[in-house]
């Protein structure tokens, strides 16, 4: 429970996260404002308006803010902006929506973070769950807020996806079962450019874990692997790996999938499961150790993992259009995502890349691009970054302003069997509205062909 001091909470940022906080803190007591230097969307207004929570929209007034005797932050606003730092001048507690939420809710709670994969390992394992028949909500950056489900049912289970962002500002918060999928370079734009404050963030999931609680992580990443040397991690850990190793708890052998629990050993065919490409494997192995631990049934994991309807915009194939295929990667925000399509692609490709640069160091897909790109098409407001590092190793490089050009150039340049991929490695903001934007003007294009 919160400390009893706390009277007054203000909520900065109305979005999903923000809302459903304000909800919550209404219900357990709290005098809630909500303030919000943007537009606050008509649906969140409506909730806001229904229980009588005061809120501001366009503006930061310091006169209803600064008296907070808590702050809860969304996740998209960064520590640099004015009104959070004269709060930590004032050292006002400041705290994410998930904090704040886990403090409400006694279900167990499988948390998952990682630079790529959250999204679809956090549904993978939703979806054996509730299949499982558990009463289980979905929660974080998917779907409804953790605070708006806290508020308004009453799960035995949480999957919650965490951004690096969430944890920021998570301090007493615990996940039973913890997901560490990987660390490579993201977002360094909101941490001052060094790579160790974003992995500290990504490192929090573990806080407050104890003996009984589960750590589920990826062995061959190095960055994990001396982290958990370093924190010395007192939950019982559940490495898992491409191939067996000591005390690797899940790995694949002989096409296989296998899964060590101290209960059985769990076996899958490797081509059994939905999801296709080594990096679905990872999240595969995550996700059926995670089910293992929450005890569901071989069987039913086994069915659950086969017939699972993959996520949109995450190596989507669209459509076949005169022997060449298209797939819509708008997910890929960072190199690493598009390293894993590059890599999953057995064709030639035509790579779509380009939009907001967070800093991206391209030398990690560099040998695969020589390798399968025919082409690339910058599709971007500013394409300079790209053309720095490529233009001496590519021969054939063109920009373009629009998904329209974009989807047109591909499609008079591919030769059938070539592959034409949407892979940007770059946020979207430049020209679309967000990747979901971006992804369904290119699927829409494509099938308009
Ligand atoms: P996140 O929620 O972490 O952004 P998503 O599941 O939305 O992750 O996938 C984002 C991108 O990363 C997609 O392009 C997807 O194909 C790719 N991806 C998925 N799982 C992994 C993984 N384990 N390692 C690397 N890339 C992955």
């Amino acid at each position: 429970m919160m400390d009893t001091n706390i009277k007054r909470i203000v909520i900065l940022g109305a979005g999903e996260s923000g809302a459903g906080a304000a909800v919550l803190a209404v219900k357990e007591k709290f005098e809630v404002f909500v303030s919000d230097a943007s537009n606050i969307k008509e649906n969140y207004k409506t909730v806001l308006n229904k229980y009588a929570i005061k809120w501001e929209e366009g503006k930061h007034t310091e006169g209803l803010i600064l008296n907070a005797d808590m702050v809860i932050k969304s996740p998209g606003i960064s520590d640099n902006v004015p009104i959070i730092q004269k709060l930590k001048a004032l050292n006002k507690p400041i705290i994410s929506e998930i904090e704040f939420a886990a403090k409400y809710t006694q279900a167990t709670k499988i948390a998952i973070t990682g630079s790529n994969g959250k999204t679809s390992t956090t549904l993978l394992i939703y979806h054996i769950l509730k299949n499982a028949g558990l009463n289980v909500g979905l929660a974080g950056n998917v779907g409804d807020s953790f605070a708006m489900q806290v508020a308004e049912n009453n799960f035995d289970y949480f999957v919650i996806e965490l951004s690096s962002f969430q944890l920021d500002n998570m301090y007493d918060f615990k996940a039973e079962i913890a997901i560490l999928l990987n660390i490579t370079p993201d977002h360094l734009d909101r941490y001052q450019y060094q790579m160790q404050k974003y992995v500290d963030a990504k490192m929090r999931i573990t806080q407050n874990q104890g003996p009984k609680d589960a750590l589920i992580f990826w062995n061959d990443d190095p960055i994990i692997k001396s982290e958990i040397e370093k924190i010395q991690a007192k939950a019982q850990l559940f490495p898992f790996a491409l191939s067996k190793g000591k005390n690797i708890a899940a790995y694949t052998e002989d096409k296989q999938i296998i899964i060590k629990t101290n209960k059985d050993i769990f076996t899958m065919e490797e081509d059994m499961t939905a999801l296709t490409g080594t990096h679905n494997l990872y999240n595969s192995l995550a996700a059926g150790l995670a089910a293992k631990l929450a005890d569901i049934k071989n069987e039913s994991i086994r069915q659950s993992l086969s017939d699972f309807k993959g996520v949109e915009h995450r190596l989507e194939k669209v459509a076949r259009i005169k022997g060449v295929d298209y797939i819509n990667d708008s997910k890929a925000t960072n190199v690493n995502s598009c390293w894993y399509a590059l890599q999953s692609i057995q064709t030639k490709i035509i790579l779509i890349l380009g939009g907001v640069d967070k800093g991206n160091n391209y030398t990690e897909i560099e040998s695969l691009v020589k390798e399968k790109c025919s082409c690339l098409i910058f599709m971007g407001k500013d394409n300079s970054t790209l053309h720095d590092f490529f233009d001496a190793k590519i021969d054939q490089i063109i920009d373009v302003k629009s998904m329209q050009e974009a989807v047109n150039t591909a499609y008079k340049i591919a030769q059938q069997g070539e592959t034409v991929l949407l892979s940007p490695c770059c946020a979207s903001f430049d020209l679309f509205e967000n990747y979901e934007d971006r992804g369904s003007q290119f699927k829409n294009l494509v099938r308009h062909l």
